[in-house]
């Protein structure tokens, strides 16, 4: 990785020396006198971008991060806690390191509004703040109407797929499961968050029954005509779990019966005893109802160089909530890697410099297929000038040629570097 040296040099900023942040709205040196940019949501992105912004501008960048948490809590390693692996401490940080190791002005609050007008957020609890620059990475939020019968039943049968207070109630009520039960996910048609993650958590709850309950079973009910991530492992995964998992494709749900927990499928109606619903999804309320230009409707449209909203000057959006490129996954890893692209830019545009024409961004997505062995796919993404989009690199990346053991340590060793990155 380039080194902060390097970086600052290539930025304009250790050979142009704090005076390049000599910019409109300047109150003098020292902390924040490189502008100010306010970051909308903690996660994945956010936190990434909060720190390599103060980090790479030596404390010159003002920044400040609203999210409405308390703590982080990671999705990546979540299912290893429904699947009774892993605890809610083991994936729970704290924003303190951010705070004062990294000079970000963390403030707990909810972000309800933005004007890119006139630069500035509404929130709910610290009124209206002005940014020269806003990075929002707030995800993903849920299109629970287009399920019938879910809306407001998310305590009765839930996604898990926003790790907190859900990936809780989906493990209590895993454990409360009766030997010869069945645990049935259903997994929505793609762009969804982390293509992998629904079948690791199949192989994951799979394994749990196998030792608590093993007269259980597990059916994958999927809107997609295939497994999206990993197919040859995940199937291999599914087959060594034989009747115990049973994996059904082109199987979209119209509705649920929350009280009887009961799934209307296209062609299937199934009655489960602990169901849990991953709904379509879209960008976070935020970037969708911020007047962004949208693709379907759903997914933010982005200029891939400086991430910002198309024709919106200053609004970076990463993350989930991005329309991703082709074969780019919605995943911690990229959102990490784009965090550290658009902090580049930022520091570059508040200089008066042009951004890096050609960013590179790749991706490492680990998945437990037990509670030791894990498989992992890898991807490399570099910025094409004629299609003006990152598109795959050719050779780089892949798949493992097996779930193994020493990839299980590989996995958490990535969450433990990955949060330390971002956090630490
Ligand atoms: C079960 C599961 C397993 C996964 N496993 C992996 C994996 O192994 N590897 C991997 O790379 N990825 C994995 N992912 C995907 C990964 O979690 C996401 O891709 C990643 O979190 C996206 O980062 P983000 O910054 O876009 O969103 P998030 O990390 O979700 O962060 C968004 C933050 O914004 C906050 N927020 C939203 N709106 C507002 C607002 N208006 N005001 C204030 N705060 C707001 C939210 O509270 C949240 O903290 C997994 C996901 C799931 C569900």
């Amino acid at each position: 990785m380039q080194n902060r040296r390097d970086f600052l040099k290539t930025a304009g900023i250790a050979a142009a020396g704090s005076s390049v942040f000599g910019i409109a709205g300047c109150a003098g040196m020292g902390k924040g006198s490189g502008g100010h940019v306010v970051v909308v949501g903690g996660g994945y992105g956010g936190a990434t971008v909060a720190k390599y912004l103060r980090m790479w501008s030596e404390g010159q960048i003002r920044v400040t991060l609203i999210e409405r948490n308390t703590a982080f809590v990671s999705c990546p390693v979540s299912n290893l806690v429904i699947g009774g692996l892993k605890t809610m401490a083991d994936i729970t940080m704290s924003y303190d390191n951010l705070k004062s190791r990294w000079g970000v002005t963390v403030i707990t609050d909810e972000v309800r509004a933005l004007d890119t007008a006139k630069r500035t957020l509404t929130t709910t609890n610290n009124g209206t703040i002005t940014y020269d620059h806003v990075v929002l990475s707030p995800g993903i939020d849920f299109m629970t109407d287009s399920v019938g019968g879910l809306s407001g039943n998310e305590a009765l049968v839930p996604h898990a797929w926003k790790a907190g207070p859900q990936t809780v109630i989906l493990r209590t009520q895993l454990e409360s499961m009766k030997d010869g039960g069945i645990f049935a996910i259903h997994i929505p048609k793609a762009p969804y968050r982390c293509p992998p993650g629904p079948y690791e958590r199949a192989c994951l709850v799979a394994n749990y029954l196998r030792q608590a309950k093993p007269k259980s079973k597990v059916l994958v009910l999927d809107a997609n005509g295939e497994i999206q991530s990993k197919k040859a492992l995940f199937t291999k995964a599914f087959e060594s779990y034989k009747g115990l998992i049973e994996y059904r494709p082109n199987n979209e749900l119209r509705s649920v019966d929350a009280k009887t927990r009961t799934a209307e499928l296209d062609f299937d109606k199934v009655k489960a005893d602990v169901l849990n619903v991953i709904p379509p999804m879209r960008a976070g309320d935020i970037a969708a109802r911020s007047g962004l230009p949208l693709i379907n409707d759903r997914w933010v449209d982005v200029d891939w160089i400086t991430y910002e909203a198309k024709g919106v000057p200053g609004v970076h959006v990463i993350g989930d909530a991005l329309f991703p490129a082709p074969t780019m996954p919605k995943s911690g890893h990229m959102a990490n890697q784009q965090g550290k692209v658009v902090a580049a830019a930022i520091i570059n545009l508040l200089a008066g410099e042009a951004p890096n024409a050609s960013p590179v961004v790749m991706n490492t997505c680990y998945s437990f297929v037990d509670g030791k062995n894990a498989m992992h796919v890898a991807s490399v993404h570099q910025y094409d000038a004629i299609k003006k989009q990152p598109m795959p690199v050719a050779a780089a990346g892949g798949v493992s040629p097996a779930a193994n053991e020493i990839e299980g340590k590989f996995a958490h060793a990535w969450a433990q570097n990955i949060w330390a990155d971002m956090l630490a």
